[in-house]
Protein backbone atom coordinates (compact mmCIF):
# COMPACT_ATOMS: atom_id res chain seq x y z
CA UNK A 1 0.00 0.00 0.00
CA UNK A 2 2.69 2.43 0.85
CA UNK A 3 2.74 3.53 -2.98
CA UNK A 4 -0.49 4.52 -3.21
CA UNK A 5 0.46 8.06 -2.94
CA UNK A 6 -0.85 10.15 -5.30
CA UNK A 7 -2.25 13.77 -5.20
CA UNK A 8 -5.40 14.45 -7.53
CA UNK A 9 -6.87 17.98 -9.25
CA UNK A 10 -10.29 18.07 -10.80
CA UNK A 11 -11.64 20.76 -13.30
CA UNK A 12 -13.74 23.85 -12.78
CA UNK A 13 -17.28 24.63 -13.44
CA UNK A 14 -18.02 23.43 -17.14
CA UNK A 15 -21.39 24.63 -18.60
CA UNK A 16 -21.94 22.34 -21.19
CA UNK A 17 -24.32 21.97 -23.92
CA UNK A 18 -25.31 23.10 -27.52
CA UNK A 19 -26.42 27.02 -27.35
CA UNK A 20 -24.55 27.92 -23.82
CA UNK A 21 -22.56 30.64 -25.39
CA UNK A 22 -25.94 32.56 -24.92
CA UNK A 23 -24.78 32.30 -21.11
CA UNK A 24 -21.47 34.58 -21.26
CA UNK A 25 -23.35 37.59 -19.86
CA UNK A 26 -24.63 35.56 -16.93
CA UNK A 27 -21.08 34.16 -17.17
CA UNK A 28 -19.22 37.08 -16.35
CA UNK A 29 -21.50 38.29 -13.79
CA UNK A 30 -20.78 35.13 -11.82
CA UNK A 31 -17.15 35.83 -12.08
CA UNK A 32 -17.04 39.21 -11.57
CA UNK A 33 -15.40 40.57 -14.72
CA UNK A 34 -17.01 44.11 -16.36
CA UNK A 35 -14.60 44.85 -18.98
CA UNK A 36 -13.62 41.61 -20.27
CA UNK A 37 -10.75 41.46 -22.72
CA UNK A 38 -11.76 38.83 -25.49
CA UNK A 39 -8.86 37.05 -26.88
CA UNK A 40 -9.02 35.14 -30.35
CA UNK A 41 -7.05 34.20 -32.88
CA UNK A 42 -6.86 35.93 -36.51
CA UNK A 43 -8.39 33.35 -38.43
CA UNK A 44 -11.63 32.98 -35.77
CA UNK A 45 -12.04 36.29 -35.72
CA UNK A 46 -13.00 36.66 -39.09
CA UNK A 47 -15.53 33.58 -39.28
CA UNK A 48 -19.57 34.57 -37.55
CA UNK A 49 -18.76 31.91 -35.13
CA UNK A 50 -16.87 35.27 -33.25
CA UNK A 51 -19.62 38.06 -34.72
CA UNK A 52 -22.15 36.29 -33.36
CA UNK A 53 -20.48 35.96 -29.93
CA UNK A 54 -19.47 39.32 -29.82
CA UNK A 55 -23.15 40.13 -30.61
CA UNK A 56 -23.88 38.67 -27.39
CA UNK A 57 -22.01 40.81 -25.85
CA UNK A 58 -23.04 44.03 -27.03
CA UNK A 59 -26.87 42.96 -26.80
CA UNK A 60 -25.75 42.85 -22.82
CA UNK A 61 -23.84 46.18 -23.21
CA UNK A 62 -20.89 44.61 -22.04
CA UNK A 63 -18.03 47.15 -22.30
CA UNK A 64 -15.09 44.71 -23.80
CA UNK A 65 -11.77 44.50 -26.19
CA UNK A 66 -10.99 43.06 -29.07
CA UNK A 67 -7.43 40.96 -29.31
CA UNK A 68 -6.41 38.80 -31.83
CA UNK A 69 -2.92 38.74 -32.55
CA UNK A 70 -2.52 35.13 -31.42
CA UNK A 71 -0.28 32.89 -33.47
CA UNK A 72 -0.98 28.92 -33.96
CA UNK A 73 1.50 28.04 -31.29
CA UNK A 74 1.44 31.47 -29.88
CA UNK A 75 5.14 33.17 -29.30
CA UNK A 76 5.65 35.44 -26.57
CA UNK A 77 5.72 38.66 -28.77
CA UNK A 78 1.87 37.64 -28.70
CA UNK A 79 2.04 37.56 -25.00
CA UNK A 80 3.51 41.01 -24.73
CA UNK A 81 1.34 42.87 -27.39
CA UNK A 82 -1.84 41.09 -25.20
CA UNK A 83 -0.33 42.13 -21.85
CA UNK A 84 -0.02 45.79 -23.19
CA UNK A 85 -3.68 45.62 -24.86
CA UNK A 86 -5.00 44.57 -21.32
CA UNK A 87 -3.49 46.86 -19.75
CA UNK A 88 -4.78 50.15 -22.44
CA UNK A 89 -7.86 48.61 -21.98
CA UNK A 90 -8.15 48.59 -18.39
CA UNK A 91 -9.58 44.94 -18.76
CA UNK A 92 -10.64 43.14 -15.42
CA UNK A 93 -10.35 39.87 -16.90
CA UNK A 94 -10.14 38.00 -19.63
CA UNK A 95 -12.80 35.81 -22.60
CA UNK A 96 -10.50 33.38 -24.00
CA UNK A 97 -11.99 31.92 -27.46
CA UNK A 98 -10.86 29.80 -29.49
CA UNK A 99 -8.44 26.88 -29.76
CA UNK A 100 -5.37 25.59 -27.62
CA UNK A 101 -3.45 28.89 -29.15
CA UNK A 102 -6.12 31.39 -27.99
CA UNK A 103 -7.44 29.80 -24.72
CA UNK A 104 -3.63 29.46 -23.84
CA UNK A 105 -2.23 32.33 -24.80
CA UNK A 106 -5.77 34.56 -23.19
CA UNK A 107 -5.26 32.86 -20.00
CA UNK A 108 -1.22 33.74 -20.13
CA UNK A 109 -2.19 37.29 -20.77
CA UNK A 110 -4.65 37.11 -17.42
CA UNK A 111 -1.84 35.31 -15.55
CA UNK A 112 1.10 37.31 -16.44
CA UNK A 113 -0.43 41.03 -16.89
CA UNK A 114 0.06 41.44 -13.05
CA UNK A 115 3.64 39.50 -12.57
CA UNK A 116 6.87 41.19 -12.43
CA UNK A 117 9.15 38.45 -12.87
CA UNK A 118 9.24 37.11 -16.56
CA UNK A 119 7.01 34.84 -17.72
CA UNK A 120 9.60 31.92 -18.41
CA UNK A 121 9.95 31.72 -14.28
CA UNK A 122 6.70 29.96 -14.07
CA UNK A 123 7.49 27.07 -16.39
CA UNK A 124 6.29 24.04 -15.60
CA UNK A 125 9.42 22.68 -13.00
CA UNK A 126 8.83 22.04 -9.48
CA UNK A 127 6.82 24.49 -7.55
CA UNK A 128 8.26 27.48 -9.51
CA UNK A 129 4.56 28.39 -9.79
CA UNK A 130 4.87 29.51 -5.99
CA UNK A 131 6.95 32.86 -7.36
CA UNK A 132 4.14 34.47 -8.94
CA UNK A 133 2.05 36.92 -7.16
CA UNK A 134 -1.36 34.86 -7.09
CA UNK A 135 -3.24 37.90 -6.07
CA UNK A 136 -2.55 39.71 -9.42
CA UNK A 137 -4.30 37.31 -11.45
CA UNK A 138 -7.37 38.21 -13.12
CA UNK A 139 -10.42 35.96 -13.49
CA UNK A 140 -10.67 33.79 -17.02
CA UNK A 141 -13.57 32.66 -18.80
CA UNK A 142 -12.78 29.67 -21.28
CA UNK A 143 -14.90 28.74 -24.20
CA UNK A 144 -12.87 26.30 -26.38
CA UNK A 145 -14.26 25.88 -30.16
CA UNK A 146 -11.77 22.64 -31.54
CA UNK A 147 -12.06 19.62 -29.40
CA UNK A 148 -8.54 18.79 -28.25
CA UNK A 149 -6.14 20.43 -25.84
CA UNK A 150 -8.41 20.74 -22.94
CA UNK A 151 -6.87 23.82 -21.98
CA UNK A 152 -10.36 25.27 -21.05
CA UNK A 153 -9.93 23.15 -17.86
CA UNK A 154 -6.26 22.66 -17.81
CA UNK A 155 -4.09 24.68 -15.19
CA UNK A 156 -1.27 25.47 -18.12
CA UNK A 157 -0.48 27.38 -20.95
CA UNK A 158 1.70 26.58 -23.80
CA UNK A 159 3.66 29.45 -25.03
CA UNK A 160 7.04 29.47 -27.54
CA UNK A 161 10.02 31.11 -26.52
CA UNK A 162 11.21 32.92 -30.08
CA UNK A 163 14.67 33.63 -28.77
CA UNK A 164 15.60 29.64 -28.11
CA UNK A 165 12.66 28.21 -30.04
CA UNK A 166 11.34 26.00 -27.64
CA UNK A 167 7.87 25.22 -26.29
CA UNK A 168 7.26 25.70 -23.09
CA UNK A 169 4.62 24.81 -20.51
CA UNK A 170 3.85 27.49 -17.72
CA UNK A 171 1.65 26.17 -14.91
CA UNK A 172 -0.42 28.12 -12.30
CA UNK A 173 -3.00 26.92 -10.70
CA UNK A 174 -5.17 30.13 -11.33
CA UNK A 175 -4.63 29.52 -15.24
CA UNK A 176 -7.29 27.16 -14.60
CA UNK A 177 -10.45 29.30 -15.90
CA UNK A 178 -12.74 30.03 -13.24
CA UNK A 179 -15.89 29.45 -15.45
CA UNK A 180 -15.91 27.13 -18.95
CA UNK A 181 -18.48 27.55 -21.45
CA UNK A 182 -18.09 24.42 -23.59
CA UNK A 183 -20.89 24.72 -26.45
CA UNK A 184 -20.46 22.17 -29.25
CA UNK A 185 -22.13 24.58 -31.79
CA UNK A 186 -18.80 26.66 -32.02
CA UNK A 187 -16.92 23.70 -33.32
CA UNK A 188 -18.98 22.73 -36.56
CA UNK A 189 -17.33 25.11 -38.59
CA UNK A 190 -13.63 22.95 -37.78
CA UNK A 191 -12.07 22.58 -41.13
CA UNK A 192 -11.38 18.36 -41.68
CA UNK A 193 -7.48 18.70 -41.22
CA UNK A 194 -8.41 20.59 -37.49
CA UNK A 195 -11.05 18.16 -36.63
CA UNK A 196 -9.00 15.40 -37.51
CA UNK A 197 -5.44 17.30 -35.42
CA UNK A 198 -7.12 18.46 -32.28
CA UNK A 199 -9.25 14.94 -32.22
CA UNK A 200 -6.11 13.01 -32.17
CA UNK A 201 -4.73 15.61 -29.87
CA UNK A 202 -7.13 14.47 -27.17
CA UNK A 203 -6.93 10.62 -28.16
CA UNK A 204 -3.14 11.41 -27.36
CA UNK A 205 -3.60 13.18 -24.06
CA UNK A 206 -6.00 10.48 -23.04
CA UNK A 207 -3.64 7.05 -24.07
CA UNK A 208 0.11 9.06 -22.29
CA UNK A 209 -2.18 9.74 -19.29
CA UNK A 210 -3.43 6.54 -18.96
CA UNK A 211 0.11 4.63 -20.00
CA UNK A 212 1.89 6.64 -17.72
CA UNK A 213 3.15 5.32 -14.56
CA UNK A 214 1.49 6.35 -11.26
CA UNK A 215 -1.42 5.46 -8.94
CA UNK A 216 -3.76 8.40 -10.39
CA UNK A 217 -6.99 5.68 -10.68
CA UNK A 218 -9.41 8.82 -11.65
CA UNK A 219 -7.31 10.09 -14.60
CA UNK A 220 -6.97 6.46 -15.48
CA UNK A 221 -10.71 6.03 -15.83
CA UNK A 222 -11.38 9.17 -17.36
CA UNK A 223 -8.87 8.78 -19.71
CA UNK A 224 -10.07 5.08 -20.54
CA UNK A 225 -13.70 6.84 -21.07
CA UNK A 226 -11.87 9.64 -23.36
CA UNK A 227 -10.54 6.27 -25.51
CA UNK A 228 -13.42 5.24 -25.97
CA UNK A 229 -15.20 8.14 -27.26
CA UNK A 230 -12.57 9.48 -29.57
CA UNK A 231 -12.56 5.99 -31.47
CA UNK A 232 -16.52 6.29 -31.87
CA UNK A 233 -17.38 9.81 -32.36
CA UNK A 234 -14.04 11.40 -34.46
CA UNK A 235 -14.32 9.53 -37.25
CA UNK A 236 -18.34 10.88 -37.63
CA UNK A 237 -17.24 14.22 -36.85
CA UNK A 238 -14.84 14.00 -39.26
CA UNK A 239 -16.64 12.77 -41.83
CA UNK A 240 -19.96 15.28 -40.85
CA UNK A 241 -18.80 18.36 -39.37
CA UNK A 242 -22.57 18.99 -38.50
CA UNK A 243 -22.66 16.23 -36.13
CA UNK A 244 -23.88 17.77 -33.17
CA UNK A 245 -24.09 14.62 -30.92
CA UNK A 246 -20.23 13.43 -31.91
CA UNK A 247 -19.04 17.14 -32.33
CA UNK A 248 -20.32 17.25 -28.40
CA UNK A 249 -18.27 13.77 -27.61
CA UNK A 250 -15.34 15.20 -28.78
CA UNK A 251 -15.66 18.00 -26.62
CA UNK A 252 -15.94 16.54 -23.58
CA UNK A 253 -12.65 13.92 -24.81
CA UNK A 254 -10.80 16.80 -25.08
CA UNK A 255 -11.93 18.09 -21.46
CA UNK A 256 -11.61 14.17 -20.39
CA UNK A 257 -7.63 14.33 -21.39
CA UNK A 258 -6.70 17.30 -20.54
CA UNK A 259 -7.94 15.99 -16.65
CA UNK A 260 -6.41 12.96 -17.23
CA UNK A 261 -3.02 14.16 -17.94
CA UNK A 262 -2.26 15.61 -14.78
CA UNK A 263 -1.08 12.22 -14.47
CA UNK A 264 1.60 12.70 -16.99
CA UNK A 265 1.87 12.40 -20.33
CA UNK A 266 4.81 11.07 -22.65
CA UNK A 267 6.74 10.86 -25.97
CA UNK A 268 4.70 11.45 -28.04
CA UNK A 269 4.23 15.00 -26.40
CA UNK A 270 8.60 15.07 -25.95
CA UNK A 271 9.15 14.24 -29.52
CA UNK A 272 6.24 16.26 -31.05
CA UNK A 273 6.73 19.57 -28.79
CA UNK A 274 10.07 19.95 -30.55
CA UNK A 275 8.49 19.67 -34.06
CA UNK A 276 5.94 21.78 -33.37
CA UNK A 277 8.83 24.56 -31.88
CA UNK A 278 10.75 23.83 -34.74
CA UNK A 279 8.82 23.32 -37.95
CA UNK A 280 5.52 25.42 -36.27
CA UNK A 281 3.47 22.00 -37.14
CA UNK A 282 -0.30 21.52 -35.49
CA UNK A 283 0.35 20.10 -32.19
CA UNK A 284 -2.21 17.27 -32.58
CA UNK A 285 -1.49 16.22 -36.24
CA UNK A 286 2.35 16.02 -35.00
CA UNK A 287 1.62 13.96 -31.70
CA UNK A 288 -0.88 11.78 -34.21
CA UNK A 289 2.08 10.84 -36.58
CA UNK A 290 3.99 9.95 -33.58
CA UNK A 291 1.43 7.92 -32.08
CA UNK A 292 1.78 4.32 -33.47
CA UNK A 293 5.77 4.80 -33.04
CA UNK A 294 5.67 5.56 -29.25
CA UNK A 295 3.14 2.58 -28.88
CA UNK A 296 5.38 0.05 -30.25
CA UNK A 297 8.58 1.59 -28.48
CA UNK A 298 6.56 1.45 -24.91
CA UNK A 299 5.06 -2.09 -26.03
CA UNK A 300 6.56 -4.46 -23.19
CA UNK A 301 5.93 -1.87 -20.24
CA UNK A 302 2.01 -1.19 -21.53
CA UNK A 303 0.89 -4.17 -22.93
CA UNK A 304 -1.39 -5.60 -20.55
CA UNK A 305 -3.28 -2.30 -20.18
CA UNK A 306 -4.12 -1.74 -23.75
CA UNK A 307 -5.04 -4.72 -23.92
CA UNK A 308 -7.62 -3.87 -21.05
CA UNK A 309 -8.36 -0.46 -22.62
CA UNK A 310 -9.01 -2.29 -25.81
CA UNK A 311 -11.31 -4.50 -24.53
CA UNK A 312 -13.15 -1.91 -22.90
CA UNK A 313 -13.41 -0.25 -26.63
CA UNK A 314 -14.54 -2.48 -28.01
CA UNK A 315 -11.37 -3.68 -29.71
CA UNK A 316 -10.24 -7.10 -30.64
CA UNK A 317 -7.43 -8.16 -30.05
CA UNK A 318 -5.32 -6.80 -27.25
CA UNK A 319 -2.20 -4.69 -28.14
CA UNK A 320 -1.51 -5.68 -31.88
CA UNK A 321 -5.36 -4.97 -31.84
CA UNK A 322 -5.32 -1.61 -30.65
CA UNK A 323 -2.54 -0.60 -32.54
CA UNK A 324 -3.72 -1.57 -35.91
CA UNK A 325 -7.10 0.24 -34.36
CA UNK A 326 -4.75 3.00 -34.43
CA UNK A 327 -3.36 3.36 -37.66
CA UNK A 328 -6.69 2.99 -39.20
CA UNK A 329 -7.94 5.67 -37.50
CA UNK A 330 -4.87 8.15 -38.39
CA UNK A 331 -5.87 6.62 -42.22
CA UNK A 332 -9.58 7.32 -42.43
CA UNK A 333 -8.49 11.20 -40.41
CA UNK A 334 -5.88 11.19 -43.40
CA UNK A 335 -3.43 12.01 -40.77
CA UNK A 336 -0.12 11.49 -43.16
CA UNK A 337 2.08 8.27 -41.82
CA UNK A 338 5.31 10.03 -41.61
CA UNK A 339 6.53 12.94 -40.63
CA UNK A 340 7.55 13.96 -44.36
CA UNK A 341 3.74 13.85 -45.53
CA UNK A 342 3.21 16.88 -42.39
CA UNK A 343 6.22 18.70 -43.38
CA UNK A 344 6.59 19.39 -46.95
CA UNK A 345 10.27 19.08 -48.28
CA UNK A 346 11.64 17.60 -44.99
CA UNK A 347 15.45 16.97 -45.33
CA UNK A 348 16.67 16.50 -41.67
CA UNK A 349 20.34 16.34 -41.01
CA UNK A 350 22.19 14.63 -37.93
CA UNK A 351 22.92 17.68 -36.35
CA UNK A 352 18.93 18.65 -36.57
CA UNK A 353 17.95 15.29 -35.72
CA UNK A 354 20.55 15.34 -32.41
CA UNK A 355 19.03 18.95 -31.64
CA UNK A 356 15.41 17.75 -31.58
CA UNK A 357 16.65 13.91 -29.61
CA UNK A 358 18.26 16.59 -26.91
CA UNK A 359 15.17 18.53 -26.99
CA UNK A 360 12.91 15.57 -26.54
CA UNK A 361 14.73 13.84 -23.32
CA UNK A 362 14.54 17.15 -21.40
CA UNK A 363 10.98 18.06 -22.01
CA UNK A 364 9.04 17.75 -18.88
CA UNK A 365 6.93 15.42 -20.56
CA UNK A 366 9.57 13.06 -21.02
CA UNK A 367 9.38 11.62 -17.51
CA UNK A 368 5.72 10.56 -17.69
CA UNK A 369 6.85 7.97 -20.50
CA UNK A 370 6.14 4.36 -19.24
CA UNK A 371 10.02 3.31 -20.74
CA UNK A 372 12.65 6.01 -20.06
CA UNK A 373 12.87 8.30 -23.07
CA UNK A 374 16.40 7.85 -24.01
CA UNK A 375 18.32 9.93 -26.26
CA UNK A 376 19.61 7.03 -28.08
CA UNK A 377 15.29 6.46 -28.30
CA UNK A 378 14.42 9.39 -29.14
CA UNK A 379 16.52 9.42 -32.06
CA UNK A 380 15.36 6.05 -33.46
CA UNK A 381 11.96 6.99 -32.91
CA UNK A 382 12.76 10.09 -34.41
CA UNK A 383 14.15 8.18 -38.02
CA UNK A 384 11.28 5.48 -37.24
CA UNK A 385 9.08 8.54 -38.09
CA UNK A 386 10.35 10.12 -40.97
CA UNK A 387 11.03 6.94 -42.45
CA UNK A 388 7.42 5.12 -41.68
CA UNK A 389 8.69 2.06 -40.10
P1 LIG B 1 -5.29 26.23 -32.69
O1 LIG B 1 -5.87 26.92 -31.53
O2 LIG B 1 -3.88 26.60 -33.05
O3 LIG B 1 -6.25 26.45 -33.92
C1 LIG B 1 -5.90 25.91 -35.19
C2 LIG B 1 -6.66 26.61 -36.29
O4 LIG B 1 -8.04 26.27 -36.20
C3 LIG B 1 -6.58 28.13 -36.22
O5 LIG B 1 -6.27 28.61 -37.52
C4 LIG B 1 -7.98 28.56 -35.82
O6 LIG B 1 -8.35 29.80 -36.37
C5 LIG B 1 -8.83 27.42 -36.36
N1 LIG B 1 -10.09 27.21 -35.64
C6 LIG B 1 -10.27 27.05 -34.31
N2 LIG B 1 -11.56 26.80 -34.03
C7 LIG B 1 -12.23 26.85 -35.20
C8 LIG B 1 -13.60 26.70 -35.55
N3 LIG B 1 -14.54 26.43 -34.66
N4 LIG B 1 -13.92 26.84 -36.86
C9 LIG B 1 -12.97 27.08 -37.80
N5 LIG B 1 -11.65 27.23 -37.52
C10 LIG B 1 -11.30 27.10 -36.23
O7 LIG B 1 -5.35 24.64 -32.52
P2 LIG B 1 -5.48 23.71 -31.25
O8 LIG B 1 -5.04 22.38 -31.67
O9 LIG B 1 -6.81 23.82 -30.62
O10 LIG B 1 -4.40 24.30 -30.22
C11 LIG B 1 -3.02 24.07 -30.39
C12 LIG B 1 -2.22 24.82 -29.34
O11 LIG B 1 -2.61 24.37 -28.03
C13 LIG B 1 -0.73 24.56 -29.46
O12 LIG B 1 -0.01 25.75 -29.20
C14 LIG B 1 -0.47 23.54 -28.37
O13 LIG B 1 0.86 23.54 -27.92
C15 LIG B 1 -1.44 24.00 -27.30
N6 LIG B 1 -1.81 22.96 -26.32
C16 LIG B 1 -2.09 23.36 -25.06
C17 LIG B 1 -2.44 22.45 -24.08
C18 LIG B 1 -2.71 22.90 -22.68
O14 LIG B 1 -2.85 22.06 -21.80
N7 LIG B 1 -2.80 24.16 -22.40
C19 LIG B 1 -2.56 21.10 -24.41
C20 LIG B 1 -2.30 20.71 -25.71
C21 LIG B 1 -1.95 21.65 -26.67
Amino acid sequence: MSKLISKWNYPTTVRFGAGRIKELPDVLAATGIKRPLFVTDPGLAKLPVVASTLKILDDAEVPYGVFSEVKPNPVDSNLTAGIAAFKKGKHDGVIAFGGGSALDLGKLIAFQAGQTRPVWDFEDVGDWWTRANSDAIAPIIAVPTTAGTGSEVGRAGVITNEATHTKKVIFHPKLLPAIVIADPELSVGMPGFITAGTGMDALAHCLEAYCAPGYHPMADGIAVEGVRLVFENLPKAFANGKDLVARAHMMSAAAMGAAAFQKGLGAIHSLSHPIGALYDTHHGMTNAVFMPYVLAFNRDAIEVRIARLAAYCGIKGGFDGFAKAVIKLRKELKVPHALPGLIKGLDMDKKRKGLIADMAVVDPTAGGNPVKLTRKAALTLLDNAIAGT
